[in-house]
């Protein structure tokens, strides 16, 4: 497998980037490729674009170097896309055009891969797992290892979910060796919740509703539920997994209103059916049993379209 270093060395300057309303494998492979390349290349300048990530990963190192607001006509050696296509980069996706040199890294199976370098892995449980196999692993130190941990277990559900595979868990192995608390950072930046998250959860999950048979389990949160509650977008984690630990559940939908009909879109599923399949119909993507999208519209005929694509599958 190429090492990343290679394609990098002669780079004086980098930028690294992912999706937009970044999760904890994005946040974590970003910030432990950041630190790695800092150490690897320090005559290099590096910089990091992301929306700003949620408080929960404060724990990482120089998270605070990341650049949430920017304005710059700068032009990259290289520029490094994370665990997405292009398309979802957001507001940076400008200076990745510009870039000299275009990197993608992902897992996702909707991504059929972008740029000069192209290293998509659909197999692999987490972005930050298929990064570690890309990095010299000597040169990985408790920092960067403690943020590509945090990259795996949050997109394997503590190496729960099926795309955890025995290379995952040799590889956490390899990190945890490193010797950061690993428990601590499990319970507070994946099942701690603040009160009014707790709140915002068991309200959505009240309101839920059961169709097709029980196969399919939905809920939505509006605006306005969000300001009653004080929260934000990044409040509503774990919700939609919630719904979809329910027996006899196949197929999770949990939407949040983005703006005047637009909702956001996320989908779990047990397998049976194929959300990313799903997602990508109305122009997301994501995993077999995780997935996402935007739709416009109301909630109520959001759920009918995409049932019917369900339904397909059933
Ligand atoms: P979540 O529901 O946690 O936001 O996302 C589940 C999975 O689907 C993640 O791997 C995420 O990157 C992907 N995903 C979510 N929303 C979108 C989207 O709008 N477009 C694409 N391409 N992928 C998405
Ligand atoms: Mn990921």
């Amino acid at each position: 497998m190429m090492k990343i270093i290679d394609e990098l060395k002669d780079a004086k300057s980098i930028a690294i980037s992912g999706h937009v309303r970044p999760d904890g494998d994005c946040v974590g492979s970003v910030m432990g490729l950041y630190l790695y390349l800092q150490k690897e290349l320090p005559a290099a300048q590096i910089d990091v674009y992301l929306d700003k990530p949620a408080d929960i990963f404060n724990c990482i190192s120089h998270i605070t170097d990341i650049k949430s607001e920017f304005n710059t006509n700068q032009v990259y050696d290289v520029f490094v896309v994370l665990d997405t296509v292009p398309d979802r980069l957001g507001d940076v996706e400008p200076i990745y055009e510009r870039a000299r040199k275009k990197i993608n890294i992902d897992h996702h199976i909707s991504n059929t891969g972008y740029g000069d370098v192209s290293v998509v892995e659909p197999e692999r449980s987490s972005t930050a797992e298929l990064l570690y196999e890309l990095l010299n692993p000597e040169m990985i130190d408790t920092e960067i290892a403690m943020a590509l941990y945090i990259g795996i277990i949050h997109d394997t559900g503590v190496l729960r979910y099926s795309n955890t595979s025995p290379r995952t868990l040799q590889v956490a192995a390899e990190l945890v060796k490193t010797g950061f608390d690993f428990s601590q950072i499990i319970e507070e930046t994946f099942f701690e919740k603040t009160y009014l998250q707790t709140q915002i959860m068991g309200r959505a999950v009240l309101e839920s509703m059961r169709i097709m048979d029980g196969r399919c389990i939905v809920s939505v949160v509006s605006r306005r539920m969000m300001e009653f509650y004080q929260v934000t977008t990044k409040d509503l984690d774990g919700i939609v997994n919630q719904l979809q630990s329910v027996k006899g559940v196949d197929c999770a939908i949990f939407m949040y209103e983005t703006g005047t009909s637009e909702y956001k879109v996320s989908m779990r599923s047990n397998g049976k059916v194929d959300v990313s399949a799903v997602a990508m119909k109305f122009g997301g993507g994501g995993h077999v049993r995780a997935a996402g999208c935007t739709m416009n519209g109301t909630y109520r005929d959001n759920i009918n379209n995409l049932c019917k694509e369900i339904a397909e599958q059933f």
